[in-house]
């Protein structure tokens, strides 16, 4: 299809935005420029490659410096993180859990592996996460509190928890959340794993909630090559989220004693070396995404028909996906756009499947989702890497 003058003038101006020298620009590549190249060394060279090692530990207290939670236990992704962080909290057989229905899979995945059931809400234009009040409406409809758990009343199930997830790093609007959690009893779940570096009300993302989860996948905001966390405040649940997490072992000079179904998601060493490196250049990765958001927002300004996703007032976002909206009359030109910009070399990515769109997940309860589709059908993720601008020019 013949491009539009509308999406003509997109590219050309993400060309002025972007180096001129490349052939392809990644949607988001890892910067490895500081000390990972040592630490990872030192690991080798020591021989502490696996899951004990000083590179863990370590890790983990950063993890802690850097989001003030209390404790913060590194695990093998951020799926493994958001497992384990809905056992935390309860999440049993047969529960709903609140997740929003525009997330990556594995949000709703993590739900599955509880043997619980996704139950999807919608989210709204202003932080493309969950929507607190429509749910708070939508709950008023369906929910009943019986001794003091919550139940929908169409299927019979306990709906145990909701879990937020910040889209691209965009926090979701949380006070209202957690008075909502408060009045129909349910558990706060964190999904941050795209916020690393976010702040809601200058609180960082993940430490609202009684756990959450982070991702350092190879495309987040900082990485160890796969690895996520778990962070709490809760003294109990964190020690319980490094028993669960090192396959429940029972500490002894070498009785193999264990005393839950444990699991073995304790992340290597070699991959936290790379963390702590990362963790280290995190300010800088802030500073530079935050001057390409406004770079995009300044060239994309004048356009009509189009806007980059702006954090809220609430919030100070890590900008870790800078996201492009169509106005809804643009919204068919999407995948002509995305046509036109991979062919550039300009690496572009539509927003996620809705979940509740899948097959998958096709027997799940859910709200009316008309701004999820909406939002799912006009927006598109531009280039991010952090090293796209310099500082300081
Ligand atoms: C990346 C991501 C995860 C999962 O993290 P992995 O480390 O890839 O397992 C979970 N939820 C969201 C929203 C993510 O973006």
């Amino acid at each position: 299809m013949k491009p539009s003058i509308f999406i003509k003038n997109i590219v050309s101006i993400l060309q002025t935005c972007l180096p001129s020298d490349k052939d392809i620009i990644a949607l988001h590549e890892p910067s490895l420029q500081g000390n990972e190249w040592n630490y990872v060394k030192e690991c080798l060279d020591t021989r502490w490659v696996s899951s004990v090692g000083k590179y863990v530990d370590q890790f983990e207290e950063m993890l802690k410096g850097t989001t003030g939670a209390e404790f913060a236990v590194a695990v093998v992704n951020g799926t493994a993180a958001l497992h384990i962080a809905l056992k935390l909290v309860g999440v049993a057989e047969n529960d709903e859990v609140l997740v929003p229905s525009l997330t990556f899979i594995a949000t709703a995945n993590a739900v599955k592996y509880c043997g619980a059931i996704p139950h999807f809400v919608d989210c709204e234009e202003r932080t493309l996460g969950i929507d607190p009040s429509k749910l708070r409406d939508y709950l008023h409809e369906i929910a009943t509190i019986k001794h003091g758990e919550c139940y929908n009343k169409l299927t019979g199930r306990k709906i145990k928890a909701v879990v937020p997830m910040h889209t691209f790093g965009h926090p979701v609007d949380l006070d209202p959340l957690i008075s909502l959690t408060e009045e129909f009893k349910l558990e706060l779940v964190e999904d941050a794993a795209e916020s690393l570096g976010s702040y809601y009300k200058g609180k960082h993302t993940g430490t609202l909630g009684k756990v959450s989860a982070l991702s350092f996948n190879g495309n987040k905001i900082i990485t160890t090559g796969g690895g996520g966390a778990i962070l709490t405040n809760d003294p109990a649940l964190g020690k319980l989220a490094k028993h669960l997490t090192t396959t429940a072992k029972v500490p002894h000079k070498w009785k193999y004693e264990h005393d839950y179904i444990g699991y073995n998601y304790r992340l290597p060493n070699i991959n936290a070396a790379l963390g702590c490196a990362q963790l280290e250049q995190l300010e800088g990765f802030l500073e530079r995404k935050r001057m390409l958001a406004k770079r995009y927002t300044h060239e994309f300004e004048g356009l009509e028909g189009v806007s980059i996703f702006k954090e809220q007032d609430f919030a100070r976002s890590n900008y870790w996906l800078n996201a492009l909206i169509l106005d809804t009359k643009y919204a068919g030109e999407r995948d002509v756009l995305l046509e036109h910009l991979n062919q550039q070399g300009i690496m572009a990515r539509p927003f996620w499947e809705p979940l509740h769109t899948l097959n998958i997940f096709s027997d799940c309860p859910q709200m009316e989702l008309q701004i999820s589709e909406s939002l799912a059908s006009r927006v598109i993720n531009i280039p991010s890497t952090p090293t796209l601008v310099q500082t300081r020019v």
